[in-house]
């Protein structure tokens, strides 16, 4: 059977009617896992998986991820198995406990199939900084486009059908812009909504665990069971938790949706641009109302030097304990010194490096004024513009990205008002813990294409709600990248 196009309901109702069983999807969920050939995975956890696949008993029909296969990007904690974060300096490194997630999903006897490949520690957006490689595109058989990243593997292997969830992590944007690129869902909550328990630190201050799914509904499936207190982790929330399946498919009347003109305007492919104006007559047909608001170009022309700034400022602090002493490969040395400074200068690539050195230079006393403290306050003028608009609005609708997924070796400006806000946008929603979610809403020249809705702090319930009103409309669901396309 091929199960490819599936959603996690469609998997579970045939579950738990035992038309399939948890083995029999596991094995076939392993053997197309075999066949990547986008390079999507750090490791197949083959004998894992059919060990847990064959201890599973009776289906439970209301637990809804009973059975069904994920993968999860390499940078979450898995016990016993193999972890790199994609970086050499943890080549063979095997964690003794686990994330929260992970164990979540293992609790809610999900089955893991694999860890995937990311861009190196999770830095970069491009799915080529890993140490395995460049991660492809499934929508371009050639092999001749960008997934995108960091999540990169994890969005190759939902794209292309091997599992219906995938999880990854969302520091900038790394779910929500390859979703665009490989016609995913891809959803990140409000910061603290999801344990980071085990998730490698990137930027502490703008780190979210998030994910791929293929339909909006999977997504509220996924997080009634992620959401929630865990103790284990400080920045986790004690809000409440809702329902997220309850209200989803009531509708969106009398809802407000603010789009911003300026970043409508910067994006370049006028397809793109086309189709996402179009989208809003179908917000309107179901209801809502939608504005054109504007944001100071100054500001927005920021987030992304902001972004820089603060990210690699708490990247260089949280990595410091990759040292080769502690963890992952050790380089010779007479001193701890010496062992320090040749494991690191062997174990990061130069992209890394390059960002510590961004993040030490802003951090040194001399500079903090002028830099990190900058953009510290440029962060808080850029949410408070964001948090202004949805006083008055349920939620921001945008383009996800401005362009399809780019060809390998293809340069933007990197000045320019296109790169600087058309492609770095979505950092905005991180630097305020925003609940956000791109969906696919069309094709140019068959690569997939994402418009992306943000909403209030903790209500991901809306937000769902407004995405799959607008998913009713575009008909883009469950949509895979198949060999035969
Ligand atoms: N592309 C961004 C970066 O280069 C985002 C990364 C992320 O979200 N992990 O850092």
């Amino acid at each position: 059977m091929d199960y490819r196009t599936l959603s996690i309901q469609e998997l579970h109702s045939l579950l738990v009617s035992k038309e399939i069983t948890p083995l029999d999807l596991t094995k076939a969920v392993i053997e197309n896992a075999k066949k990547d050939n986008n390079n999507a995975f750090e490791y197949i956890m083959e004998k894992e998986a059919i060990e847990i696949a064959s201890s599973l008993g009776e289906p439970e029909e209301h637990n809804l991820l009973w059975g069904i296969p994920f993968v999860i990007k390499d940078n979450f904690s898995t016990k016993d198995v193999p972890t790199t974060a994609s970086s050499n300096i943890l080549k063979d490194y095997v964690p003794i406990y686990s994330s929260e997630v992970y164990q979540r999903l293992l609790n809610s006897k999900a089955i893991p199939i694999a860890k995937t490949t990311l861009d190196e520690l999770a830095m970069g957006g491009s799915g080529t900084t890993g140490h395995l490689g460049i991660t492809f595109n499934p929508w371009d058989k050639t092999h001749k486009r960008h997934v995108g990243g960091s999540s990169c593997g994890s969005a190759a292997a939902i794209s292309a059908g091997i599992v219906p969830l995938a999880l990854g992590s969302d520091t900038g944007d790394s779910v929500r812009k390859p979703a665009s690129y490989a016609g995913l869902v891809g959803f990140k909550p409000t910061w603290g909504r999801i344990s980071r328990y085990g998730l490698f630190p990137f930027a502490t201050s703008m780190d979210h665990v998030a994910y791929f799914t293929r339909n909006v509904i999977d997504s509220a499936i996924t997080l009634n069971l992620l959401a929630g207190r865990d103790n284990k982790d400080a920045t986790s929330s004690f809000v409440k938790v809702d329902n997220y399946l309850e209200n989803i498919s009531n509708g969106i009347k009398g809802k407000k949706i603010a789009v911003i003109k300026e970043i409508v305007d910067y994006t370049i492919d006028p397809v793109i641009k086309a189709r996402f104006l179009e989208t809003l007559d179908y917000l309107k047909m179901e209801g809502a109302t939608v504005d054109f608001v504007s944001v100071d170009d100054k500001l927005l022309r920021a987030i992304y030097p902001t972004y820089i700034v603060i990210s690699c400022a708490e990247a260089t602090s949280n990595n410091a304990n990759l040292d080769g002493i502690k963890f992952g490969v050790r380089e010779n040395g007479n001193t701890y010194q010496e062992i320090m400074t040749n494991t690191r200068t062997k174990g990061f690539s130069e992209l890394i490096k390059r960002r510590f050195v961004i993040g030490g230079f802003s951090l040194l006393k001399a500079n903090q004024k002028d830099l990190f403290l900058k953009a510290q306050k440029c962060r808080r003028l850029i949410v408070d513009a964001y948090n202004n608009i949805l006083k008055e609005y349920d939620a921001i609708y945008l383009p996800a990205s401005p362009t399809v997924a780019p060809l390998f070796g293809s340069q933007s400006e990197k000045l320019s008002g296109e790169y600087l806000v058309g492609d770095n946008h979505l950092g905005v929603m991180n630097f305020a813990g925003l609940p956000s979610i791109t969906l696919p809403i069309g094709f140019n020249e068959g690569m997939p294409f994402g418009a992306n809705f943000t909403s209030k702090a903790f209500t991901e319930a809306d937000l769902f709600q407004i995405a799959t009103a607008l998913e009713k409309h575009t008909g883009l669901k469950n949509i895979v990248a198949k060999e035969d396309k």
